[in-house]
């Protein structure tokens, strides 16, 4: 069960709170996942944000937990040479941050077209929220420089999602794992999307949300897109 802090109720999503780091564990050698303790009044849709402040420094981060989980849980990227992701990488357990939110409207719309995700590395979470959230029959391309960045791939094929897990960087035929695609994602969509309208929801590096919403608008005519870059 995740631990409670008693914080008073916020008043809107700008409202700064406490929360207490419970658990870190690692999932390749430059992501870590951790677990942060739920304010008790602190609710959430899946899809959205909380911000830290730490000193003068804000920093976002996309819940990777659903609405009804007891702990807050995020999966974060760590730039060695940031100013902010290091310090969470290193905190000890039991740590204080102040942080508000919920943030953003990165959320899902159900709608008639079918729902098509596409993230690059820790973009990923908004995705594992939507899914773990219990919407389905999507369609998730997700980019990563190597295999083991390809978060949460045994959860995508266990859930039998139509998933398509990409490498851009060159590898031989021979070393690129079973059921990855070699090259970037919007060239993997091109591929393997048939060409008819859908729901895009594109997170992560700003440069796969420009190239995918340009393929979109040639290929796609029709879809809507919404967006979260990370940076
Ligand atoms: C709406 C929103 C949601 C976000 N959600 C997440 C999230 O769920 N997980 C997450 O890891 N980051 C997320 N980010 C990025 C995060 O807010 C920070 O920018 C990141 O942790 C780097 O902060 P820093 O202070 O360590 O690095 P800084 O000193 O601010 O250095 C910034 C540089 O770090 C690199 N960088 C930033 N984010 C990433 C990343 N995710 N992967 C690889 N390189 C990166 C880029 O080169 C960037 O120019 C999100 C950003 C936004 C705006």
């Amino acid at each position: 069960m995740g631990k409670e802090i008693e914080t008073p109720s916020p008043k809107n999503a700008d409202t700064v709170q406490t929360t207490e780091l419970l658990n870190r564990h690692w999932l390749s050698k430059n992501v870590f996942e951790i677990e942060l303790a739920r304010p008790k009044s602190f609710a959430f849709e899946a899809g959205q944000t909380i911000c830290f402040h730490h000193e003068s420094l804000k920093r976002y981060y996309s819940l990777l937990s659903t609405p009804d989980d007891p702990i807050l849980k995020l999966c974060v990227h760590h730039v060695p040479k940031g100013l902010f992701s290091p310090i969470l990488a290193d905190a000890e357990i039991g740590s204080r941050f102040k942080f508000t939110g919920p943030h953003g409207y990165f959320t899902f719309k159900p709608s008639q077209r079918d729902p098509v995700f596409v993230a690059t590395g820790t973009g990923i979470a908004p995705f594992v929220s939507f899914a773990r959230s219990g919407i389905k029959n999507f369609t998730l391309f997700h980019e990563a420089t190597t295999a083991e960045e390809i978060y949460y791939q045994s959860y995508f094929k266990k859930i039998k999602s139509t998933y398509h897990p990409c490498l851009p960087s060159p590898q031989t035929a021979a070393a690129l794992p079973e059921g990855m695609h070699q090259g970037h994602v919007a060239a993997c969509i091109k591929a393997n999307l048939p060409r008819t309208t859908y729901d895009f929801y594109l997170c992560g590096h700003g440069d796969m949300i420009r190239n995918v919403t340009l393929l979109v608008d040639e290929w796609f005519t029709g879809s809507y897109v919404y967006t979260e870059v990370f940076f």
